[in-house]
């Protein structure tokens, strides 16, 4: 087990990326804010067995927290990321440093419209301002052929993919199915930060997404239909302040009200200091 190289500079982590490049070596990127789970260790797994050299990057972007958000609460372990990292073998950590990736004078932002508007863009305002910002940033620190997301923040990626089209960056994307507990939460940092009794419900969530799906591959075309159900569900078991619940086109995220072909579900759930997203895929059963 070799200890990752841990990079803290953009100057350094050039000039790392430019080293491998030079030897013809394809780098694969992880970016995470941090305190890793399973489900950020599938990438890192599709990264080692896709790209010759594998960077994490770990940075909590104070650039995609909104003012009420929780960036002061959201969970950090350097070190246990570190080991982690380091048991599966990942070549470079890359942590920048805040002062050098925002100094105070920093003014260039990077926004996806329309994509970036609905769903999670709507609750949460200039989030994917910040999100694609930060990725842009990591990218020229980095220089990857490759980065991978998780499917887990589906509009993420969907966002990410679209400014890599737009921008013509030169590089691949790939998006990484989400890691589920056994129960069927999604697995997210801030899982930490629920409260055992929420912790007990929220599966609900999950339930809600499988349920739906089951009922659009039985036929159900009806999306309100199946929101309705869902929303019941979930106050019914959960409770909460339930963001969204939307039924979307896989490629423009706009809402459907009727189900003709593949779908995504997504929901957002707001608790008392966490906030879960999920979602799921679904078509209809050709017949
Ligand atoms: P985060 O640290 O939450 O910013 O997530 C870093 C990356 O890990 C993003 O691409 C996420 O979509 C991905 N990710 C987060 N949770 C999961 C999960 N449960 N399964 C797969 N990927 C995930």
């Amino acid at each position: 087990m070799s200890k990752p190289q841990l990079i803290n500079t953009v100057a350094k982590m050039q000039a790392q990326s430019d080293t491998w490049r030079g030897e013809g070596l394809r780098i694969g990127l992880v970016p995470t804010m941090g305190f890793l789970h399973e489900g950020h260790l599938s990438l890192v797994d599709y990264s080692l067995s896709a790209a010759d050299r594998t960077i994490v990057s770990i940075f909590v972007n104070p650039l995609q927290f909104g003012p009420k958000e929780d960036f002061a609460i959201y969970p950090r372990d350097i070190e246990r990321d570190i080991k982690l990292l380091a048991q599966r073998g990942v070549d470079a950590v890359f942590k920048p440093q805040t002062v050098e990736f925002y100094p105070p004078d920093f003014s260039t932002t990077v926004e996806v419209t329309h994509l970036a508007d609905g769903l999670c863009g709507a609750m949460r305002p200039g989030h994917f301002r910040g999100v694609t910002t930060v990725v842009s940033k990591l990218f020229t620190a980095t220089k990857p052929h490759l980065a991978i997301f998780g499917q887990k923040d589906y509009q993420q990626a969907a966002v990410i993919r679209r400014l890599v089209r737009d921008l013509n960056l030169d590089l691949h994307i790939e998006v990484a199915p989400t890691m589920r507990e056994a129960d069927g939460l999604a697995m997210s940092s801030r899982n930490v930060n629920l409260t055992e009794d929420e912790r007990r419900r929220v599966p609900a969530l999950y339930q809600a997404l499988a349920m739906a799906k089951r009922y659009i591959e039985c036929g159900e075309r009806d999306t309100q239909r199946i929101i309705g159900e869902m929303r019941s569900q979930i106050e019914k078991e959960l409770g909460g302040d339930i963001e969204y619940i939307s039924i979307v086109h896989p490629d423009t995220l706009e809402d459907l009200s009727e189900i003709a072909g593949p779908v995504v579900i997504a929901l957002a759930v707001r608790l008392a200091n966490v906030r879960l997203i999920d979602n799921i895929s679904a078509e209809p059963s050709r017949k």
